[in-house]
């Protein structure tokens, strides 16, 4: 399989290739040249495999440069890591299926991809003897998942900044307690924007970036969006075992459109009308919902919710569905994302049709998120996150009788309990990955958010691709 950028701009690659560049060299992002087919019988033929077999054969349709024993070596390792065996098992309540993706280290549903990505990165890291330096700013869940993907690997370090006291007492212990010595968490004096200015102009500085090796784990990465294709196929499987030739919608809580995007591939790569609907929920931060209600793509003002990890505004993997969009003209993709980036708007009205026919969507408020979480504790004794309450508030609008909705339950409730406790007056139960973990010991480096004291900590600190010979006395 060959992988292009959505710009147009790079020659055809393999997919490890693809994985090592992240984002394509001319800009743009990279998708498969082609979306495999699955035909029905194949399908069907899927019903009894495990979460781990069915990701290897989803997974080995788009990969053809890694030897399918160590595919299922790297899946296997990926999952063995969770918490149940099914991965990403599905539990109904009233008419809606809630598909749980938090069973992973860091109880969200990212882990399902960073799991996959930091045994993926080893492996070929390993084969052409290289190394990486990861560096990243988190607002709280990515960096967490992105830790736990790659915590003790030997060609691998990571450097996570968080903002100092900006993020929850959980999110920050779920970094700073893991004590690898390949995990580095600095926390900046400043805010998420702060550090995410100073890790672009560590990247911006190319001889810098080269010789130490740097990348970047965030949701660009196309093995992420493959790794969440898996979810979608297992899904149908399962509520559509019993009843042949079924169609069912999913619900997805979306801001930077990496989990619907893969829902989208699925949609393209099984059987017709096996995937019916794609719900897009948002929180106020709606620009994907304003998107299918206008036509228009329009950047605005940013804002703090409930559920911050889709606090997002310009979604960064929107490039691959407008690509789609515009049928595959990476010339129009290039000027439509560069006129985004001059002016914040980009109008797609003239494509409205074929948005809406891809997507349902809706924006769902602060207030409507503790309301349903209330209700549904209330009706199923379920206690929803926030984010997952964005869904199954879109979820109600949008149920079509008969048609089975699957709704993806993105995070733990746990890991917002402060949320939940507002909304049903009780905190959620912790679950064994978070018991104690405010009093376990922590590592982290206080640094002020200057572009010099970061390079001078990487160049410190960085894993360095030759050891130094050793010094004479
Ligand atoms: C990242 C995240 C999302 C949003 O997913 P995208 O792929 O960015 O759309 C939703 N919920 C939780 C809990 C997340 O961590």
């Amino acid at each position: 399989m060959q992988y292009l950028s959505t710009r147009g701009g790079t020659s055809p690659i393999l997919f490890s290739q693809a994985v090592m560049m992240g984002l394509a060299d001319d800009g743009g992002l990279l998708l498969p040249r082609t979306i495999p087919r699955v035909g029905c019988e194949t399908f069907n033929s899927w019903q009894k495999l495990t979460y781990p077999e069915l990701a290897y054969e989803v997974m080995s349709r788009f990969i053809d440069d890694i030897p399918g024993s160590d595919l299922r070596d790297i899946i296997n390792r990926s999952y063995a890591t969770f918490s149940c065996p099914e991965v990403a098992p599905l539990v109904h309540h009233g008419d809606l299926h809630i598909l749980e993706l938090f069973h992973g280290p860091t109880l969200a549903f990212k882990d399902i991809a960073l799991q996959f990505l930091g045994n993926l990165f080893s492996y070929l890291l390993e084969k052409n003897q290289s190394v990486l330096n990861i560096v990243g700013a988190t607002s709280g869940d990515t960096g967490s998942a992105a830790i736990a993907g790659v915590r003790g690997k030997k060609r691998i370090s990571i450097f996570i900044l968080h903002p100092y006291k900006r993020v929850s007492l959980v999110q920050e212990k779920q970094m700073t307690t893991v004590l690898d010595d390949n995990v580095f968490n600095i926390a900046i004096h400043g805010s998420f924007d702060d550090g995410q200015a100073l890790v672009k102009k560590t990247f911006t500085d190319i001889p810098f970036k080269n010789s130490f090796h740097l990348g970047a784990i965030n949701s660009i990465n196309w093995a992420r969006v493959l790794a969440q294709v898996v979810y979608y196929v297992s899904s149908c499987l399962h509520v559509n075992g019993h009843e042949k030739d079924s169609s069912l919608d999913f619900v997805v809580p979306t801001g930077n459109f990496g989990d619907i995007f893969a829902g989208f591939i699925a949609r393209r790569m099984l059987p017709a009308g096996t995937i019916r609907q794609l719900v897009l929920a948002t929180n106020e931060n709606d620009i994907l919902a304003r998107l299918v209600a206008t036509g228009i793509y329009r950047q605005g003002e940013l804002q703090i919710t409930s559920s911050p990890s889709m606090d997002i505004q310009a979604a960064s993997n929107f490039e691959r569905y407008l690509y789609y969009l515009v049928d595959g003209n990476s010339t129009r993709t290039r000027n439509l994302m560069e006129e985004f980036a001059l002016n914040k708007a980009i109008d797609l009205r003239a494509d409205h049709d074929l948005i809406r026919r891809d997507f349902a969507a809706t924006a769902v408020s602060n207030e409507e998120v503790l309301e349903t979480i209330a209700t549904f504790h209330r009706e199923h004794g379920y206690v929803l996150d926030p984010h997952t309450a964005v869904g199954v508030r879109a979820a109600a609008k949008f149920k079509t009788v008969g048609v089975p909705m699957v709704c993806l339950a993105t995070a733990h409730p746990a890991k917002f309990s402060a949320v939940v406790n507002q909304a049903i007056g009780i905190d959620p139960p912790i679950p064994e990955a978070l018991a104690g973990i405010t009093e376990r010991p922590a590592r982290c480096q206080m640094m002020a958010a200057e572009l010099g004291a970061l390079k001078e900590y990487i160049t410190t600190h960085a894993r360095r691709l030759d050891p130094p010979p050793p010094t004479r006395q």
